[in-house]
């Protein structure tokens, strides 16, 4: 009986620890997306698949750290990996060059086709900041260029129309601008163009306009990594982004090593100017890397301009500044390494999408069953359960999706076992096996039969 099986799911240790963490943390949660009602799940430990939490409860992870595991928790390669680089070497970090930050830039320039050279961070939030600056240096101009509904971190240049209140947003075709958090400067938002995702004409209307101040176009280039821009888009908007001589970039932060090992410019064909990477780089670690075309990262190079930490340099021009004492970080990239060595082999990544397509299918076919319109919409290892029939382009059709509905469906999978924050797309990893599955199919059928 489903109705028993959830009265038995205690969390009352979660929440009188959340209500300790109120006190001393706002919101009780140190990053803003990790707060839900009534009150987040407090985890204690994490294996393969699952997800322990402090009153002993079980969960099939599906949230893997907003897709940064790719590996499930604590895969015995990359705990090896870590604690030899760890260890052996008798250090977590040098400050200096050293062997493994050489041996991932030649991985990513061989996996990524828009990369020829790459500096690393400590976040996607990082790296795309970096993205952004660095096209400004090259082209002089100010003005960026973004998507409606794209997410590329939390700094007041990007931080506009990721999620605007519908009486805010402006035309389908000529979105407005509006800041997603209080505090963001009025000349940011001058200094920000939106563009309406998966619309060609709309973006060269705009982009035509205003070309002479547009340093750069970011995207997701699967918006969320489940809306993917048509094939026509993204080769017409690399046209025309080459014609204006704006910097194009691929933000792949979600997408990277989740929908391909070489990312969605790898599905696309396309080679963007500049690329951003994060999550299952840095294999459960903090980690950001930008890498681009070597005309354009070469900018950041101290050996050609002047920099302000660097004595000894030479040339009239500053250089693109970069810097960060994490940067590069050891641990970080010996557990990227491995996580990567691990989706590289047979049936790693390839066995991660079969399966992944596998739940897919099986959550379809459930919700004809139970007469629910649903698309399991995705690419690769990740998906998301959009609760409409409508064909899904951009941030205002997604509007068009029950929300309320899967909010219910939600809350009622996490006393069932199954752990993604509501609301949040579902990501794989080579630990989910056939049992994980079933018993997922099997969870969201409890969940649909207790709230419809
Ligand atoms: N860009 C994209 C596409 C992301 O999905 C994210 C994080 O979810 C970021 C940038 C920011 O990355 P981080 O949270 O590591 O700063």
């Amino acid at each position: 009986n489903v109705t028993e099986t959830a009265a038995e799911v205690s969390t009352a240790k979660s929440q009188a620890l959340f209500e300790e963490a109120m006190d001393v943390m706002p919101g009780g949660v140190t990053a803003n997306i990790k707060y839900f009602k009534p009150h987040p799940i407090v985890m204690e430990e994490g294996h393969g698949s699952r997800l322990y939490d402090v009153d002993g409860n079980e969960y099939i992870d599906y949230l893997l750290c907003y897709g940064a595991l790719m590996t499930g928790h604590g895969h015995p390669a990359v705990y090896t990996a870590v604690t030899e680089q760890m260890y052996s070497k008798g250090t977590t970090i040098f400050g200096a060059p050293h062997r493994l930050e050489i041996t991932m830039a030649q991985k990513l320039r061989d996996l990524y086709r828009g990369i020829d050279q790459v500096r690393f961070c400590n976040s996607g939030m990082e790296a795309t900041l970096l993205a952004v600056r660095l096209a400004a240096a090259y082209t002089g101009r100010h003005k960026i260029a973004k998507f409606e509904g794209h997410y590329h971190g939390g700094y007041d240049q990007v931080l506009m129309s990721v999620n605007p209140d519908e009486t805010e947003e402006g035309t389908a075709e000529n979105p407005a601008c509006v800041p997603d958090s209080s505090g963001v400067s009025s000349e940011c938002v001058a200094n920000t163009v939106v563009l309406p995702f998966n619309d060609i004409t709309a973006c060269e209307t705009i982009l035509r306009k205003q070309a002479d101040d547009v340093s750069c176009v970011i995207m997701e280039p699967i918006q969320s990594g489940f809306i993917p821009a048509s094939p026509d888009f993204m080769k017409q908007l690399r046209a025309l982004t080459e014609e204006l001589g704006i910097v194009l970039i691929y933000d792949e932060v979600k997408t990277g090593f989740r929908v391909s090992l070489g990312g969605a410019q790898e599905i696309y064909g396309i080679k963007p100017d500049l690329t951003t990477l994060g999550k299952v780089l840095g294999g459960g670690f903090p980690v950001g890397a930008l890498g681009g075309k070597r005309e354009i990262m070469e900018l950041c190079s101290p050996a050609s301009g002047r920099d302000i930490l660097t004595a000894g340099t030479s040339g009239s021009e500053k250089a693109f500044f970069h810097s960060g004492t994490y940067n590069g970080h050891p641990t970080t990239l010996a557990a990227g390494l491995a996580t990567i060595q691990l989706l590289e082999k047979r049936g790693g990544i390839a066995d991660v999408f079969r399966k992944t397509e596998q739940l897919k299918r099986g959550l379809t076919e459930l919700y004809q069953e139970f007469n629910v319109p649903m698309q399991a919409m995705g690419v690769g290892s990740i998906f998301n359960i959009v609760l409409t029939d409508e064909p899904i382009r951009n941030l205002r059709d997604m509007r068009k999706a029950d929300t309320d509905l899967r909010r219910r469906i939600d809350e009622a999978l996490l006393t069932l076992g199954i752990y993604s924050k509501p609301m949040n797309r579902y990501s794989m990893s080579t630990a989910h096996d056939e049992a994980d599955i079933e018993k997922t199919i099997d969870a969201h059928r409890k969940a649909l039969e207790r709230v419809l």
